[in-house]
């Protein structure tokens, strides 16, 4: 809480060190989930941010992507694009590949639900490298939308992937 009673919502992110691997320090957001004040004052932050801007949809990467951009997604009163790992998604489909420290991944979307000049707003819960949110933005607009930004509820400032997004438009609400 801050002096003006505010939630403070670095105070319901927890550090795990040496997660997945060792020397990465995992920023949980499972006490911040499990909050409902917490969590409330998070979708609310993001949603002030983007209101009135024109979107027409949020889109966002499984799986932990999902947990914000469905709730910001009502809240701004549009819909919600799921961008899933291979072999998940039913229908016609696009796909990117992208780098991993290790190999390539790949995520795919559902092209006929976004379409040329859609308004879309990209959501991930962490920024580091910005690797998977740069193929997230790439994804979308192969499919002819615009991406109106890149939102964040927490970034990792010392791993530059805010560099690669810009001159874009990047939002966080934490940053380390
Ligand atoms: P990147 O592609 O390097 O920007 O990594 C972003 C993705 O990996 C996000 O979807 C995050 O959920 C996850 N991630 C990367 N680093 C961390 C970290 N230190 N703590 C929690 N999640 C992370």
């Amino acid at each position: 809480m801050t002096a003006n009673g505010s939630i403070e919502l670095r105070d319901y992110i927890r550090d795990v060190p040496d997660f997945p691997k060792p020397g990465i320090l995992f920023k949980d957001i499972t006490p911040l989930l499990a909050d409902g004040r917490a969590f409330q004052a998070t979708v609310d932050r993001l949603a002030d941010r983007f209101e009135g801007r024109g979107i027409d949809a949020v889109a966002a990467a499984e799986a932990r992507g999902f947990l914000f951009g469905t709730p910001l997604a009502l809240r701004l009163g549009v819909g919600f694009i799921p961008i899933r790992k291979p072999g998940k998604l039913p229908y016609s489909k696009i796909g990117i590949e992208y780098a991993l420290e290790y190999g390539t991944d790949r995520l795919e979307v559902h092209g006929d639900i976004l379409g040329s000049g859609r308004r879309i707003l990209l959501l991930d819960d962490v920024l580091a490298t910005g690797g998977t949110m740069v193929a997230c933005r790439d994804l979308i607009l192969q499919t002819g939308a615009d991406v109106v930004a890149c939102a964040f509820v927490i970034e990792l400032g010392f791993l530059g992937g805010r560099a690669r997004l810009e001159p874009g438009e990047v939002f966080s609400l934490i940053s380390y």
